[in-house]
């Protein structure tokens, strides 16, 4: 039997046998590319390519490519665990053409491989191809029907609709028809009963989908009409997992070799068996699953977040500890130990596991940990909404609450309505539905962006100066107009352009497109689409056709500059510092401010910060002269020492910044010595997540307007304390005095207390049974607090009532105290003052024996206290 390993490569030899190109995998978390963040398809790292962005380097290529389906138009997440075949992370093998041969080479040599290399049973095997489309004036692909026709009987032959078998890039772009291969890998008597025919595309979980084969032929339009592709393209796609199940004669993705490891150690580590119990059999392939696409996530530098990419991340631990808590009974975090399983397993074939192990576990046993703290409070609530239910005599919560449970506390769905049906209630699911789909609105409605065709105003190639310029003289190219929350802007293509497009932390510049007679039109931004460089501008110049200077904002892109070279300084020296551990999870950089993450496993102390910034300072002193190396093959980079960021694409030759010790790969624009940083300072160190710190700081003249600012707050403190020579002292000296006055004040206060106290005693009246004194002043009414505990005291077994009214630096406000007999006869402070206090515009309250409440009208006291002499009565 085929072991997966040796499945994988026998893919990758058959075509290089066919002369492809073999390349590695593109890294399964994208970075810089606005409209996806994971790799979904083998063809994603081609598309600059397939859209005529990129030069083609090899018409023929193949690969294994780490794809991830949880997000956006691919999402396979609620199928993982409850079938065997989907997977979160899974390889895909591909092979592509661009503009080489067409369908007739690529189904011939699907068959092949399938057959002949891997001998899969021809009898199990089925193919569909697209029936046409009438609206959109579509024939079915009689001619890859045609070529099928040569290998494999008419009757395994189907037609499959447009949702199946016509792929399309996006709402415009490339697209065409394809052609799926089945595999039935049912049992003879099964198969016997029922034609595998009948169920190829009906979820059936052992007749499924293992290769599409697309071929795109047309482009789509935004008006929604097809015109033919210049260069016609093959794209495959054939699962990995699902290929090993075939070879190895399995019926599920879970029982070949790629799995049977993990699930393995699942249940040493959780105490369960698989195959017993379909419940937890859910569980366990959930768990197995999942913690391959958290660890290399992880290691691609997508850390679990609560934004965009690190969101889905958080989400599918969540899922797999949900389900661990749920079905295999674990209450404390459990995942992070499976990774020792993994490595072994996974390891040899990517050693980035390895190499960072102890971040991996890190990040996960604390995302586990806060989850299940999560977890526990949404059950405390849980149980509340279901006590509050059951005590209005419902059987039904409302899915506004599952809703808030869901949305504000991450209480899955699935959890709620288990809880609640072992408690015997249910929930009402259309009003959840009902906030889901408004919350998805508001989500949606904040993206929309309606996005015009491309008006092509001349032909020809793109340059970009801006390593070397910062203007230009240039044309437009192409343009298009988009519109976002109702505001249009345009994005323009030029022929040639100093303006670095946003890319791996750096933003990107912003300047103007100047007219011969010296008219601008300002550019806001420059971004990258599919590699293509667009400069944003919210208006067109008036005549687009004409000849322009391109010329950038330099002192904004001094300002980045800076602060990009500072970013390589500073890596450097929390290297040299910290440890080798320390590696780039991350990085920002404006004009205004840099911001650095990195993996380290505690707090950068401040002394640490301290000589972080002396050794940035010092590099910058140094003048070190930028040395810039364009155009490097990945591996002399390498063997100069560069530090390689996240994985580098196949074929990119790259370029390397260095500054003395400091060496990069990096795209970005740089100082041309690290003098013109001037001055480097750190604003901030903090934690984004277990194992991550971040730094933020500032350079140039920003990091002087933040010197500055502490001197003048210097300053002023200085100027408060008379221009002392010496401000810690006095600042002492200062504090210690009116502690000592603070002192003094409450023992003068106490005094005048205890004389008011005896002077009122005098004062006492009688109002039926009850004693009563009442006093109006002008007294601070804190002497009432030490009054009233001594009257507690005195008058424990009396009826006795205290009615202070003071009208304290022109505010009014009201004190009443009850003796414990005036309480148990029924008298409430508390509510009494509530209303007397209405007479001197106010408010307060309190207890049954003592409340008080502050007013606005001092004028109306003598009211108030009669109001409570009167309710005594
Ligand atoms: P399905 O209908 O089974 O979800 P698909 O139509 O989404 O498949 P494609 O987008 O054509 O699949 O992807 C190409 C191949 O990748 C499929 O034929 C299949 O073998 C594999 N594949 C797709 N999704 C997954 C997944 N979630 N897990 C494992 N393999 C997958
Ligand atoms: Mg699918």
């Amino acid at each position: 039997m085929l072991a997966a390993k040796e499945i994988r490569e026998s893919f990758k030899a058959f075509f290089a046998s066919k002369e492809h190109q073999i390349v590695p995998s593109a890294p399964m978390v994208v970075k810089d590319d606005p409209t996806l963040m994971f790799t979904n398809a083998g063809m994603n790292q081609f598309k600059n390519i397939i859209l005529g962005n990129d030069p083609i380097k090899y018409p023929r290529v193949a690969d294994s490519q780490k794809c991830l389906r949880v997000s956006g138009k691919h999402n396979d997440l609620e199928e993982v665990g409850h079938d065997t075949y989907h997977h979160t992370m899974f390889e895909m093998l591909g092979n592509w053409s661009f503009g080489d041969y067409f369908k007739a080479e690529a189904i011939a040599w699907a068959w092949e491989y399938l057959t002949e290399v891997l001998k899969l049973d021809k009898d199990r095997l089925y193919v569909t191809v697209f029936e046409g489309s009438p609206a959109e004036g579509l024939d079915r692909d009689n001619e890859a029907a045609g070529i099928w026709a040569k290998y494999i009987a008419e009757d395994r032959i189907i037609n499959g609709n447009k949702k199946d078998n016509f792929w399309e890039m996006g709402d415009t772009g490339p697209c065409g028809p394809c052609s799926e291969i089945h595999i039935d890998l049912r049992s003879d008597a099964e198969r016997a009963q029922v034609s595998g025919r009948d169920l190829v595309n009906g979820d059936h979980p052992q007749v499924i989908e293992i290769w599409n084969n697309v071929f795109m032929q047309y482009n789509r339009k935004a008006d929604g009409s097809l015109e033919p592709l210049p260069n016609k393209v093959i794209d495959t796609g054939m699962g990995f997992e699902r290929l090993c199940v075939a070879v190895q004669g399995k019926t599920s993705n879970y029982d070949t070799d790629v799995f049977q490891p993990l699930l393995k150690a699942v249940g040493e580590i959780c105490g369960t068996e698989y195959a017993k119990d379909a419940k937890v059999d859910v569980a366990m392939r959930v768990v197995a699953d999942h913690i391959r696409t958290i660890a290399f996530a992880i290691t691609d530098g997508q850390l679990p977040s609560n934004a965009k990419a690190g969101y889905v991340i958080r989400r599918i631990l969540r899922r797999a500890v949900r389900y661990g808590y749920t079905f295999l009974g674990q209450r404390q975090a459990f995942m992070y130990k499976l990774i020792p399983a993994l490595i072994d397993n996974m390891g040899e074939a990517y050693p980035e596991l390895g190499a960072q192990q102890t971040l991996i576990e890190k990040v996960i046993k604390e995302e586990e940990d806060s989850f299940l703290r999560t977890l526990e409070t949404g059950i405390r609530l849980l149980d509340r909404v279901m006590a509050e239910t059951k005590a209005a005599g419902k059987t039904e919560i409302s899915g506004v609450d599952a809703f808030t449970l869901y949305d504000t506390y991450g209480f899955p769905l699935d959890l709620t309505e288990l809880i609640l049906k072992e408690n015997a209630l249910t929930l009402n699911i259309d009003d959840f539905n009902a906030e889901m789909q408004k919350q998805k609105d508001r989500a949606r409605n904040a993206a929309a962006v309606e996005t015009g065709d491309w008006v092509v105003v001349r032909e020809g190639d793109i340059e970009f100066v801006g390593y070397d310029q910062t203007q230009c003289d240039t044309q437009i190219l192409r343009y298009r107009r988009l519109v976002q929350k109702n505001k249009e802007y345009y994005q323009v293509v030029l022929s040639c352009t100093p303006f670095y497009a946003e890319m791996g932390g750096q933003v990107g510049d912003s300047g103007w497109l100047i007219t011969e007679d010296g008219n601008g039109v300002e550019i806001r931004d420059t971004k990258r689409e599919n590699n293509l460089p667009v400069h944003i501008m919210s208006k067109l110049p008036e005549d687009v056709t004409c000849n322009f200077l391109a010329k950038i904002n330099t002192e904004k892109r001094a300002a980045a500059e800076a602060n990009h070279t500072a970013t390589h300084l500073l890596h450097k020296a929390l290297r040299d510092l910290l440890g080798t551990h320390v590696e780039q999870k991350g990085s920002y950089v404006s004009p205004e401010v840099l911001r650095f993450d990195f993996s380290h496993f505690q707090k950068v102390t401040p002394e640490e910060i301290r000589k972080v910034e002396h050794a940035v300072n010092k590099l910058i002193r140094q003048n070190i002269a930028l040395d810039e190396h364009r155009d490097l093959p990945i591996e002399e980079a390498k063997a100069m020492g560069a530090m390689a960021l996240f994985g580098e694409k196949y074929g990119d030759s790259v370029r390397v910044i260095r500054y003395g010790d400091s060496i990069e790969l990096c795209g970005g624009t740089h100082a041309q010595s690290t003098g013109n940083i001037g001055l480097f300072r750190i604003i901030s160190e903090s934690s984004i997540a277990a194992g991550v710190r971040r730094i933020e700081a500032v350079t140039a003249e920003y990091a002087e307007h933040l010197v500055d600012e502490m001197q003048d707050h210097q300053n002023s403190i200085k100027e408060l304390l008379n221009n002392t020579p010496d401000v810690i002292t006095a600042i002492k000296k200062n504090l210690e005095e009116s502690a000592d006055l603070r002192k003094k004040v409450e023992n003068f206060m106490q005094e005048r207390a205890m004389m008011l106290r005896d002077s009122l005693l005098q004062r006492a009246e009688e109002i039926g049974d009850i004693k009563v004194i009442r006093h109006i002043s002008n007294e601070n009414p804190e002497t009432n607090k030490i009054i009233v505990p001594f009257f507690r005291g005195k008058f424990a077994d009396v009826k006795f009532m205290y009615v202070a009214g003071n009208v304290f630096e022109g505010k009014p406000s009201l004190t009443i105290f009850f003796s414990q007999p005036m309480v148990d006869a029924g008298f409430n402070a508390g509510k009494l003052i509530r209303e007397a206090a209405k007479f001197i515009q106010g408010g307060g309250g309190g207890q049954a024996f003592m409340a008080t409440a502050g007013g606005k009208n001092p004028d109306g006291m003598d009211e108030a206290i009669n109001y409570v002499i009167e309710a005594i009565k």
